[in-house]
């Protein structure tokens, strides 16, 4: 048995097999060859078997996701049938007497490259298209599979970290717990085990290997370890507190339908937080008040280009439905940082986190934002839709936002199209500017939403991903307290509610100071609604 300690991220026991996620690494070199046309024929046969892949992929996406979602399958193998793309690849091989892989790698940068230069959003996102396709091909001849978790049963993903665009791609019901080697407990690895209530471990570093995969494994979530190929006793140990635990969460579940309310008569909101509309089934089944944080750039990581008003709206229905008139507040993509999306094709930055990203490619990419606003406004019909907007850092930036949505509404108006006319706006509260100019921002919104990950980054100058400096980052320091404080005191004084959704709100030890100072909403993971309504009615 192998006994590995990390930093636990969410509680209770995993038992299954490991599965490692396998990222594919392709290293293409330029080789000579001397049979040209043999050669070519290389590329031909991979060729044709991708096109097959890529119709049974269209086959499988036209009944999940329907024909909207499928499309890109076929745009793949119109691009792998193109004339230019396949001259180009030809070109290469025979007249610089060059190995196919080296030829398709080739063609896809020129390729993608002319893309991204075009005017044209719509042409500027086929650049990730053209990529992915030839990586296809290249995954065919070097024999490197697409990055996947290949289990049929469920297992505990093994990773050495997991962007937000792979977590997306998880199927979801394969997974029984996360074990990384690195990540920190504010990465959105972390953030998706709250969200599925599994339970997960991060910071294992490199002593979990690969070469683990397959092997049975049980990971307990409350002390943060992974035992690999347990011994007898530890499997006897390890099913007796799986099985107290799932004894505890029944309890909780007889908190179901009671109130969010202190034994003084205190009350407080609580809501969830989801990435996406299959979350929506957690935060009804663990009785959320409403949602107070839906990542709406979630639509657009599982999205291999930018997801239509038509793909938004029936979206944001649906969830605005299934939470049946109960408040659901979206918010506005926040891409960027640690959030990337190929076809934005958005520069690489020395500070991505203090970087172009959220409302300022909101405000300086309008075409997209106002495609988000019209899919809001059009939604916010079918129930109680709040928008909300992310780092914000001043007035200016709200009354610009004012004005488009002015615009849009107008817009649709004249079109004719069915919105709503007041739906309630608010912002996050997550850079130290915005807590600064808290009373002013108050007087131009209708509320304020914390979001602690962020504020706690900026206002301690520790960057949120960084596991080295898991140690620093405090969100109980006293600097980011007084910040919540101030930005409730102010979001007061101007009648304006204000909640937290950042994930210290479902810190249990806060719990009372944020009664304290007034907080009107907490929106946690949708497994911490009931330990926090358990919290708040023991106080
Ligand atoms: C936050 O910053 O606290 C927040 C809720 O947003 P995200 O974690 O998505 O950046
Ligand atoms: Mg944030």
């Amino acid at each position: 048995m192998i006994t590995l300690t990390g930093k636990r991220v969410f509680s209770g026991v995993a038992i299954g097999k490991i599965s490692f996620y396998k990222r594919s690494e392709k290293v293409i070199k330029r080789e000579h060859v001397e049979d040209i046309d043999a050669e070519f024929q290389r590329f031909i046969d991979a060729k044709d078997i991708a096109m097959e892949q890529l119709k049974g992929l269209y086959d499988k996406a036209m009944k999940d996701v329907g024909e909207a979602n499928a499309a890109i399958f076929e745009v793949h193998q119109m691009m792998l049938e193109d004339l230019d793309y396949m001259e180009s690849i030809e070109n290469i091989i025979k007249s610089q007497k060059v190995n196919a892989e080296y030829a398709i790698a080739t063609t896809a940068d020129n390729f993608a490259e002319i893309f991204a230069s075009m005017d044209d959003a719509y042409m500027q996102g086929r650049a990730a298209d053209v990529k992915d396709v030839s990586e296809r091909v290249l995954g065919i001849l070097t024999g490197v599979e697409e990055s996947v978790v290949q289990t049929d049963e469920p297992a505990i993903i093994a990773a050495d970290d997991l962007a937000p665009s792979e977590t997306v791609q998880l199927d979801k019901s394969k997974v029984l717990a996360f074990a990384t080697m690195f990540g920190s407990s504010n990465s959105h690895t972390a953030i998706l085990a709250r969200t599925m209530n599994i339970p997960a471990i991060i910071g294992l570093g490199e002593e979990l290997k690969p070469e683990y995969d397959g092997k049975l494994a049980i990971v307990d979530g409350f002390t943060g370890n992974i035992y690999i190929e347990p011994d007898a006793k530890t499997m006897d140990e390890m099913r007796e507190k799986q099985r107290k635990d799932q004894e505890e969460k029944a309890l909780l579940e007889l908190l179901k339908g009671k109130e969010n309310v202190t034994k003084s008569g205190q009350k407080i909101n609580v809501y969830a937080n989801i990435g996406n509309v299959s979350d929506l089934g957690a935060a009804l089944k663990n009785d959320a008040g409403g949602i107070g944080l839906f990542r709406s750039e979630f639509l657009y990581l599982e999205n291999d280009t930018f997801p239509t008003e038509e793909q938004q709206f029936s979206v944001y229905k649906q969830v605005a439905e299934g939470m049946a008139g109960k408040k659901v507040i979206i918010r506005t993509l926040d891409i960027g940082a640690d959030k990337q999306v190929d076809y934005f094709n958005l520069d690489k930055e020395e500070n991505p986190a203090l970087g172009y990203r959220a409302i300022r490619i909101c405000l300086t990419r309008p075409e997209i934002f106002r495609t988000q606003l019209r899919a809001l406004y059009r939604a916010a019909v079918f129930g109680n839709i709040s928008i909300m907007f992310p780092m914000i850092i001043s007035v200016a930036e709200v009354r610009k936002i004012k004005e488009i949505i002015a615009d849009v509404k107008e817009e649709l108006k004249n079109e004719d199209i069915p919105y709503k006319e007041d739906v309630e706006i608010g912002i996050m509260i997550e850079t130290p500017a915005s807590v600064m100019v808290s009373r002013e921002l108050a007087k131009e919104v209708d509320f304020f939403s914390v979001g602690t990950n962020d504020l706690t980054q900026y206002t301690l100058a520790i960057d949120r991903q960084n596991s080295k400096l898991d140690a620093f980052y405090d969100p109980h320091h006293p600097a980011v307290l007084s910040m919540i404080r101030m930005a409730a005191e102010n979001a007061h004084a101007e009648g304006k509610w204000i909640g937290i959704c950042g994930e210290l709100g479902a810190d249990l030890e806060l719990t009372e100071e944020f009664l304290a100072m007034g907080l009107d909403e907490l929106s946690v993971s949708p497994s911490m609604v009931l330990p926090l309504r358990k919290r708040i009615r023991d106080l």
